[in-house]
């Protein structure tokens, strides 16, 4: 279905969402093991040669913008392992039409770089942070690299960037820092998010028998802060967000897993190896990088992406059920970007 919008047809599925949002995985690869997202052990790293190059991304994202995406996140892996991460943000800054450019990290490789930020046209980042005790978060990660993500965040606060931090709630994990890690709020950041987790950990299922969802999540936070208030949800969030007295920041609730958010999905994600996903639970719809290899014109391009958009599962459980190759928890977190 096409709507004109400024002679530009702009994206809108089959059920009738507006899609404006991509999520690029810039690499698949990682300089931590967080245990919900990767193996520690036995990951096959994608071939370089097999990752989309910087040209194809910016060129993808310029046949996007003019069919009004406007909103890009960088994700990964981790972003900033990838080299050359700094100019390709610049030439996304500089394409007409990509009005919000955010990018989501675990705040370990970029401190040096945060200064520069805003010039790079990076409205916005997510730090990955699910415990700040340094025994629990290296059992979570397998690094011992604390310090340095709280010198990402301090530093992200020195540089006025608009900081939310997100926490992936993990039954036996991390539970006990939720308060914790929810005062982040009160004075320093923008939002803290507490995400369900979701079974991408490139493994097996991982059984929740304390059941960690977002109703659990919303009631343990209330039993701290009785006055929280929700705010009202805009299209496109996937976070219910709550006001709490006393608090600068917000909080956040992402049901990630009961997936509650669907009927206002916005977005398209790009896997490292350039294929594309239009449902976080899918197994991927078609692959751009080769068709781009292969040497399809803009227009060509164009029309690949408005039909994989034209085709898209109502809600992720249907994309789920529709997946031909695999389940969720063979697929790790880190080729999907969150
Ligand atoms: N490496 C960067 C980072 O950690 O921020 C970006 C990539 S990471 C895959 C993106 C987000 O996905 C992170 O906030 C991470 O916590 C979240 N994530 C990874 N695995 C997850 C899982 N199994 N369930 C829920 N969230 C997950
Ligand atoms: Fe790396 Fe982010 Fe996955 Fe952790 S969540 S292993 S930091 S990609």
């Amino acid at each position: 279905m096409v709507e004109k919008n400024n002679h530009k047809e702009v994206l809108i599925d089959n059920h009738g969402r507006r899609i404006n949002y991509l999520r690029l995985a810039v690499t698949d690869r990682c300089n931590l093991r967080c245990f919900y997202c990767m193996p520690e052990e036995g990951i096959k790293y994608v071939d370089r040669l097999d990752l989309m190059t910087y040209e194809e991304m910016l060129r993808l994202i310029r046949i996007l913008a003019e069919m009004g995406v406007n909103k890009l996140r960088i994700t990964g892996g981790e972003p900033f392992v990838r080299k050359g991460l700094k100019g390709f943000i610049e030439k996304i800054h500089a394409t007409p039409g990509m009005e919000d450019i955010r990018l989501t990290t675990n705040g370990t490789v970029s401190q040096s770089l945060i200064k520069d930020f805003r010039r790079m046209g990076i409205r916005g980042v997510n730090l990955s942070l699910d415990t700040l005790d340094k025994e629990r978060f290296f059992a979570i990660t397998r690094r011992d690299v604390l310090p340095g993500v709280l010198e990402s965040l301090q530093a992200l606060q020195d540089a006025g960037i608009p900081t939310k931090v997100n926490t992936v709630v993990m039954a036996g994990r991390n539970t006990a820092d939720i308060i914790s890690l929810a005062e982040l709020a009160r004075e320093q950041v923008q939002e803290v998010r507490f995400i369900e987790e979701m079974p991408f950990n490139g493994g097996a299922s991982r059984p929740d028998p304390e059941n960690w969802d977002h109703l659990r999540i919303l009631s343990h936070l209330m039993e701290n802060y009785p006055g929280m208030t929700p705010e009202p949800v805009s299209f496109g969030d996937t976070a219910v967000r709550y006001q709490v007295p006393g608090f600068k920041g917000k909080l956040g609730i992402i049901a990630a897993y009961s997936r509650t958010f669907c009927g206002s999905c916005n977005r398209l994600r790009l896997t490292p190896t350039g294929t594309v996903k239009t449902c976080l639970y899918d197994s991927g719809v078609f692959n751009i990088r080769d068709l781009m290899r292969q040497g399809a014109t803009d227009e060509q391009v164009g029309i690949a992406i408005r039909d994989a958009v034209g085709h898209r599962a109502r809600n992720g459980f249907e994309a789920e059920k529709n997946q031909q190759f695999h389940g969720p928890a063979r697929e790790s977190m880190s080729t999907i970007g969150g």
